[in-house]
C-alpha cells in the first residue's frame, strides 16, 4: 500500500492502517475510533495512550499541506483577562467561560467520595473513574474553545498584537492563581503562535512594561489610578476621550505592537491599523 493514498480517506504506515472510522494496529488487529478530525496526508505514526478514565487515544500523526486561510488587512490587538476572556482593540467582549470553576462543585463530591473509601474497593475505582472523566471533560472543553477562538482570530487578522504575559509569575498570586490555570493563556497564545506560522499571519509581542491599561490611547496621558484592577471606565479632565479599561488597553497594544514591527521590518508604504489604511507617519503620530 502507497504511503498516499488516492482516496485520502486511507492512510497507511507500515503495517498501520486507518479506513474512515477503523485503524489497524500491530498486534491488535481492527479497532473503531472517533474522528476528532479528518485524516489525510501521509501517515507518520500512531501514538496510542490511556488515559486516567480509560479512555483509549490514538494520536494519529500526518505530514499534509496545509490551506492557507485567504490573506486579509485587518489588524487587531488582544487583552487578555479574567472578568472577559479577552476584549479586542475593536471592542469585542469574549466571554470567559471558565470552565473549571463551574464544575467546581461536581469535582468536590467525587473528591469527598474518593477520600473515605477503602483502597482497592469497587466504590473508590468508580469514584476515581468518575473523577478523571470530568477533569477530561474540562480540558476538552477548555481546548475546544481555545481552538476555536484562536483559528477565528487568526482567519480574520493579518496582525495580532498581544501583550506577552509571564503567566509563571502571575500565578505565583494565590488569589488569582486558579482562574489563571483555569484560563489556560500560555495554551491560548502557543495556539496563536502555531497558526499564524501556519496562515502567514504575524503574531506581535509587547513587553508587559508597557502600561497599557494606564495610558490613554488618545493622548497618552498616564492615569496611575488605574492600577487600581476595579476602575473599569476612565476619562482625563484634559482630554475628550473616554476610556474602557480593557479596550483601552488593546488599542495601546495594538499601536505599540504595530511601533516594535515597523522598527523590526523597516516602515511599509502602510499599514493597515483598526481596520483603516492608515500611513505609517498617522501611526507614528499616534504613538506620540
Ligand atoms: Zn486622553
Amino acid at each position: 500500500m502507497a504511503a498516499n493514498s488516492l482516496t485520502r480517506r486511507i492512510c497507511a504506515f507500515g503495517n498501520i492502517l486507518v479506513i474512515e472510522n477503523r485503524l489497524k494496529l500491530p498486534k491488535l488487529g481492527w479497532v473503531k475510533f472517533h474522528k476528532s478530525q479528518d485524516i489525510t496526508g501521509k501517515l507518520v505514526n500512531v501514538t496510542v495512550t490511556r488515559t486516567s478514565s480509560g479512555k483509549y487515544i490514538a494520536s494519529i500523526l500526518c505530514e499534509t499541506e496545509i490551506d492557507k486561510y485567504p490573506q486579509v488587512t485587518q489588524n487587531i490587538a488582544l487583552d487578555l483577562g479574567i472578568k472577559s476572556y479577552l476584549v479586542t482593540s475593536d471592542g469585542e467582549i469574549v466571554d470567559n467561560p471558565k470552565y473549571y470553576r463551574t464544575q467546581k462543585r461536581k469535582l468536590r463530591s467525587y473528591h469527598k467520595k474518593l477520600s473515605p473509601s477503602q483502597k482497592g474497593s469497587s466504590n473508590r475505582v468508580k469514584a476515581k473513574i468518575k473523577l478523571a472523566r470530568t477533569y477530561e471533560q474540562i480540558t476538552n472543553l477548555r481546548d475546544d474553545f481555545l481552538h476555536k477562538l484562536s483559528s477565528r482570530l487568526i482567519k480574520e487578522n493579518s496582525i495580532i498584537c498581544i501583550e506577552d504575559l509571564r503567566v509563571a509569575n502571575m500565578v505565583k498570586n494565590q488569589k488569582l492563581a486558579l482562574s489563571i490555570s483555569d484560563a489556560s493563556w500560555s495554551k491560548f497564545v502557543a495556539m496563536l503562535e502555531y497558526k499564524a506560522l501556519w496562515h502567514d499571519r504575524i503574531l506581535q509581542k509587547v513587553g508587559t512594561f508597557y502600561p497599557s491599561s494606564q495610558t490613554c490611547n488618545h493622548c497618552g496621558f498616564i492615569n496611575p489610578l488605574v492600577k487600581d484592577l476595579k476602575l473599569r471606565e476612565w476619562s482625563y479632565p484634559g482630554c475628550s476621550n473616554y476610556n474602557l479599561r480593557d479596550k483601552n488597553a488593546a488599542l495601546n497594544v495594538l499601536s505599540e505592537g504595530l511601533k516594535i514591527l515597523k522598527a523590526a521590518v523597516g516602515a511599509p508604504d502602510a499599514i493597515y491599523a483598526c481596520g483603516e489604511l492608515v500611513s505609517p507617519e498617522v501611526i507614528s503620530a499616534r504613538d506620540r
